[in-house]
Formats: structure tokens, C-alpha cells, sequence
């Protein structure tokens, strides 16, 4: 190196220190089966007005922007927290500038990274009393329907001091103003946020649903039992407060509940396009809330009925006479060509559209993992669902079943769905 260089190297250094961001502390990542699909890295983009996108590809992180500071919805898992510091930056921001750090529900998933965004910025964190005592602990409580999943399962890094927003209260940063809607259900402590953006003179309802999933830990029952009063009444009341929100853009703590992806396609392909009206914006569904809480409706509905269907089971056995049936297993390898695998969404809308509608009076779906050498000698481990159906063996049922098995193929390119049958005398 010549002198001159090195003096002109040691001019230009501290500027770059002082332009760079500083390094962000992320905590240990968090493993679980979807956490990588979650993750996937996902180009931040402006979704209207002064709201953004910032989030990896399936969890939902929305930035809210001004100038006198941000707000962020959600941190991801602690793994995703980078990732956001990054998008945040990408599109001009930066993280030391958010104030206001809320959360939709205290699940690993989406309070997971807010320990480290907090501690970058020095954001006030809020959340429900509910969700402020989960994330202060790290781990849902429990009454949380994902409880039994295990400390090692649920836990994620802990926010010394949250603060509790009360259902209707607004939290304003600057100008900004967003709103906190109880919707409990997914968790006793979910929330729905929803806040107004401006372009010019054109401004829209914005909702950040939370999940309106009736998922659980086994053992839970949403209708309650013995040791926990039901939830079912609250629950069905979250959903109608979803449906009834004003609600221009639905965005979702899961992105691909409000269809995301289609979206930023449809976006992408209409971008350019002559004649352009900015009122036929794929993000802009007055309709999507309302149908964002129909599916909720339909799926908590099919939970319901199967916790009753197990308690009729033991007394209905002795009065009904027996009945002859066939009995049909269908495996399902949730692994795809290239490394993908089927997720849990994908799944539930592959029931929804194809297996429900044939096969409405119900069907059992059991998770499992198989293992066979393939061709170069190898033990290979994959994780597959099996759908059970009792159907009568007539030719109607045999169709729908070919049906569901050629539909599974086609849709998530599957060489084969193995097919068991066996006569079954059963007892409703
Ligand atoms: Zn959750």
C-alpha cells in the first residue's frame, strides 16, 4: 500500500463507521417444523400510504411510519428480528427510530423477536394484560390453548416491562394513532390492530387481524371441560368484531391468511399496466376482513363439532346399532420435489377444498412420520398426515376418494398418495 493510500484509508474509515448501522444483537433462533419456511427472507414493500410490509415470507411484521417515529406490529421469532432490522433499513428507515412495538398474540412466533428490536430501538413494548404478562415471562400462561406443547416448545426471549392496552385504546406515536380490538381466542390475550394511512388526500382502514385459528395442544378443548371454563362464546365474539371492522386492507399475522403473495403477484403483474386505476389495488378489499372471519367461522364451527362428537362417542356406542363400513387411510407426504414441504395452511386449505366438501360428515386426520430406503440404500424419514374415512363401498365414495388423491397429487406434485382399505364395523 502506498503511504497516500493508507492516509486517505484512515480519513475514510471513521465516516464509514459513523454511516453504518450498528450491529444488531439477535437472540438464540428458535427451531421448529415451519420456523425456516416462516423465515424465508421476504423484500420489504410499501402496502399503502405510511404502512409497510417488513416481515420475513410467513410472519407478519408491518411498519407504520412517521417522522417523528415508527411503530412496529410484531417481531417474528427471535431469528426473524434481523431480518426486520434489515427490511426497516431497506426501505430508508431505521430500527433506533421505532418508539412503539405492539403484538398481535404471545406466541413464540410473533412476540419472539421483539425482546431484540426493543432493546435496538428502546421502543415501549404493548400488548393486552393478557399477552404483556406472556411476553414479560416469555411463555404463554396456562390457559393459553398451546400450553401443554411444553416450556421447551412455547418460551421465547422475555421483555422486562410491557405495557397493557385495555380493548378500544389508541396508542399514538407522533401523528400516528393505532387502535387495539380483544380478540381473544387463538390465545386469551389476541389483538387486532387497526390504524388509518393516508396517500394525498385518499386514505384507507388498515387491519392487522390476529389469527383466528382454533389450534390447540392436545387435550385443550375450545368448548372447555372440567378444569377450564369454554371459550368458545369469546371466540365466536372476536370474529364478529373482525367481520365488522371498517377495513380497506387486511393484512395478517400469518401473511398468507389474507393472501398475500397473490396479491404482491397480481400488484406486480398489473404494475405498468396502461390506464392504471389506483382504486383496483389487489391490497384494497373492503370484502376481506368479513371474509377473513367467514373462515374463521367455518373452522372454529368444525372444531366445535368434533369436541362434542368425542364426548356423544362412549354413550352413543352402546345405543346405536353396529354398522358395516370401509375403512380408508390415505398418507399424505407433506414433502415436495426441491426441498419444500406442504404447510400447515396449505394443508388446511387442501381440506377445506377438497376433502370437506366430499366428505362433510367428517373425517379424522392423524399426524405421522414414515420411513422406506429409497434407491440408494438410505433411511428416509418423512412427515406425512393420514386421513381416515369410514364410507360406505359404493361407488360414490370411491370416486370422491380418487378425487382427493388426484387433487393432493397435482397440487403439491406428489408421485403418489398410498391408499389402505379395510372392511370396519363401527358404532356412532
Ligand atoms: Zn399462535
Amino acid at each position: 500500500m502506498k503511504p497516500r493510500d493508507a492516509i486517505f484509508l484512515s480519513l475514510l474509515l471513521p465516516l464509514a463507521a459513523l454511516a453504518a448501522p450498528p450491529a444488531f444483537q439477535a437472540d438464540a433462533p428458535k427451531a421448529c417444523d415451519n420456523c425456516a419456511a416462516w423465515n424465508a427472507p421476504q423484500e420489504p414493500f410499501r402496502v399503502f400510504g405510511n404502512t409497510y410490509y417488513v416481515g420475513p415470507a410467513g410472519l407478519g411484521a408491518v411498519l407504520v411510519a412517521s417522522e417523528r417515529g415508527l411503530i412496529l406490529l410484531d417481531g417474528g421469532l427471535p431469528q426473524s428480528a434481523p431480518l426486520i432490522d434489515v427490511n426497516i433499513r431497506k426501505l430508508g428507515f431505521r430500527t433506533e427510530d421505532l418508539r412503539l412495538i405492539v403484538n398481535s398474540h404471545a406466541h413464540f412466533d410473533h412476540a419472539g423477536g421483539i425482546a431484540a428490536l426493543a432493546r435496538a430501538s428502546g421502543a415501549t413494548v404493548a400488548a393486552s394484560a393478557w399477552g404483556a404478562r406472556a411476553i414479560e415471562a416469555g411463555a404463554p400462561p396456562a390457559d393459553d390453548p398451546q400450553h401443554a406443547f411444553g416450556p421447551a416448545a412455547t418460551s421465547f426471549p422475555a421483555v422486562k416491562h410491557v405495557q397493557v392496552v385495555a380493548d378500544g385504546e389508541t396508542l399514538r406515536v407522533g401523528p400516528l394513532a393505532i387502535t387495539a380490538h380483544l380478540t381473544p381466542g387463538h390465545t386469551p390475550g389476541s389483538t387486532t390492530w387497526t390504524w388509518r394511512s393516508c396517500e394525498g388526500a385518499r386514505c384507507l382502514q388498515i387491519v392487522y387481524a390476529d389469527s383466528l385459528n382454533a389450534v390447540s395442544a392436545p387435550g385443550f378443548r375450545f368448548s372447555g371441560d372440567g378444569t377450564h371454563p369454554g371459550v368458545e362464546a369469546a371466540f365466536r365474539a372476536s370474529i364478529a368484531t373482525v367481520a365488522g371492522l371498517p377495513c380497506d386492507i387486511l393484512l395478517a399475522v400469518h401473511p398468507s391468511f389474507a393472501g398475500m403473495d397473490d396479491k404482491l403477484r397480481r400488484r406486480r403483474e398489473r404494475a405498468g399496466g396502461p390506464g392504471v386505476d389506483p382504486g383496483a389495488d389487489p391490497f384494497v378489499d373492503p370484502g376481506a376482513c368479513r371474509a377473513y372471519a367467514r373462515d374463521a367461522e367455518a373452522r372454529l364451527d368444525q372444531r366445535i363439532a368434533e369436541e362434542h362428537k368425542q364426548d356423544q362417542q362412549p354413550a352413543a356406542a352402546e345405543t346405536r346399532p353396529r354398522d358395516e363400513k370401509i375403512r380408508t387411510e390415505l398418507y399424505f407426504g407433506l414433502s415436495i420435489k426441491g426441498g419444500k414441504k406442504v404447510t400447515p395452511a396449505q394443508w388446511d386449505r387442501f381440506l377445506r377444498d377438497e376433502v370437506t366438501p366430499r366428505f362433510p360428515l367428517g373425517f379424522t386426520i392423524v399426524d405421522a412420520t414414515g420411513q422406506w430406503k429409497n434407491d440408494r440404500g438410505k433411511i428416509v424419514h418423512e412427515k406425512s398426515k393420514v386421513l381416515i374415512l369410514l364410507h360406505d363401498d359404493d361407488d360414490q365414495s370411491a370416486a370422491n376418494i380418487e378425487a382427493i388423491r388426484g387433487a393432493y397429487k397435482q397440487r403439491f406434485d406428489q408421485e403418489s398418495v398410498l391408499r389402505s382399505n379395510q372392511a370396519a364395523s363401527v358404532a356412532f
